[in-house]
């Protein structure tokens, strides 16, 4: 905080020391302790702290710069003389590429009172003169100014990771449903079915689901109409699926669902589930009648990852998919040897 009353304390009777002694205080507040309050997080709630607590994992990556940090603030201290100002500033620069905002601006305020602390001590060993400014001062300022280096490079840092976890947001997510992208959940399903299984593992099903009729919805009442229909069912179904399970828009109004550790009865069940989720649904969009879709949906289930991977199972749940088109729609269809048979003439 500004501190204007520092100035009567300044141990010289020169006025243009004790403006540099005020100015310095106040850069330092600035520079030093502003950032600080500027970037305090919102305290999270108990429940969210601990949580957070618990999986905390620090790996030798994020506990080195904080370290080297430290021995660079003692070796200043210990080896002292006028370069010793500039000892922790590697360390900070490479506190400012690894935390966040907050945390390197802590740490550039607890390294800059460790260094003035040192200063106030004498352990620096200045020879003290009467320059344009003393050299307290002067150390002062150098120290201040240092720190506008690694705050400037964690501001920089700051902002390109937001803009990253954008940028990989708007590639991983599809932009009308919010669920996952073709891509994504294609590479995270192979990831996931390539993955060392437990033993209680009962198995992997694959979902496909296709809204009936969607080119009479647009045909009828628009495309933007469309447009919240598909948000309403893609909505209707994440709200039946478990954590783990993977949603992705696989093309226009085709949707595919990778369900991990699921055996074969409890996959038709809540396909089934999710079939009627979209039957009850009512999108109202604007004054018109509310619309009502359905979708039909075809079911692959394998007891062990299959050794094809995905690739192995969607031309199946693809094939179930089309018999249940064939079959009337608004209904699901578990592949059997018949649609192994469709998808293997495919
Ligand atoms: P079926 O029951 O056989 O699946 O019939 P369908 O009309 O649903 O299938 P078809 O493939 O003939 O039409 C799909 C329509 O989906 C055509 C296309 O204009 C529409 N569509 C694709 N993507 C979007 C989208 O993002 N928004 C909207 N509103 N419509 C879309
Ligand atoms: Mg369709
Ligand atoms: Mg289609």
């Amino acid at each position: 905080m500004p501190c204007s009353g520092l100035v009567l304390l300044v141990p010289s009777s020169l006025p243009r020391v004790g403006f540099a002694y005020w100015f310095t205080t106040e850069l330092a507040n600035y520079v030093v302790i502003l950032p600080v309050l500027l970037t305090l997080p919102e305290i999270p709630a108990r429940g969210v702290m601990l949580d957070r607590l618990a999986r905390f994992r620090p790996s030798l990556a994020t506990i080195m710069p904080v370290v080297a940090l430290g021995l660079s603030v003692v070796g200043s201290i210990v080896i002292g003389g006028p370069g010793a100002i500039a000892f922790p500033v590697p360390a900070l620069l490479w506190c400012s590429l690894t935390y966040g905002l907050f945390p390197v601006t802590l740490l550039v305020l607890l390294s800059s009172l460790a260094m003035l602390g040192a200063e106030t001590a004498d352990l620096f060993r200045f020879v003290h003169v009467e320059d344009l400014i003393d050299s307290a001062t002067s150390f002062r300022l150098g120290l201040t100014l240092l720190a506008l280096g690694p705050l400037t490079v964690a501001t920089i840092t700051a902002v390109h990771r937001k803009l990253m976890l954008r940028l990989d947001r708007a590639v991983r997510m599809d932009g009308l449903t919010d669920i996952l992208a073709r891509r994504a959940y294609l590479d995270q399903s192979a990831a996931l079915l390539s993955r060392p299984r437990p033993g209680f593992w009962s198995g992997v099903a694959v979902l496909m689901i296709d809204v009936d009729h969607f080119k009479q919805v647009n045909d009828r009442y628009g495309h933007a109409s469309g447009d919240a229909v598909l948000v309403a069912v893609t909505d209707a179904i994440s709200g039946q699926l478990r954590r783990n399970d993977l949603f992705g828009r696989i093309g226009g109004e085709e949707f595919a669902i990778t369900l991990p550790d699921i055996a074969s009865a409890d996959a038709v069940t809540l396909a089934e589930r999710l079939r009627h989720a979209v039957e009850r649904l009512s999108v109202k969009v604007g004054e018109g009648q509310p619309i009502r879709v359905s979708v039909s949906i075809g079911v692959v289930h394998r007891s062990r990852p299959p050794a094809g991977g995905l690739i192995e199972l969607l031309p199946l749940a693809d094939a179930a998919l089309y018999e249940a088109k064939a079959t009337g729609r608004n209904r699901i269809v578990l592949c059997s040897s018949s649609c192994r048979a469709m998808a293997a003439a495919e």
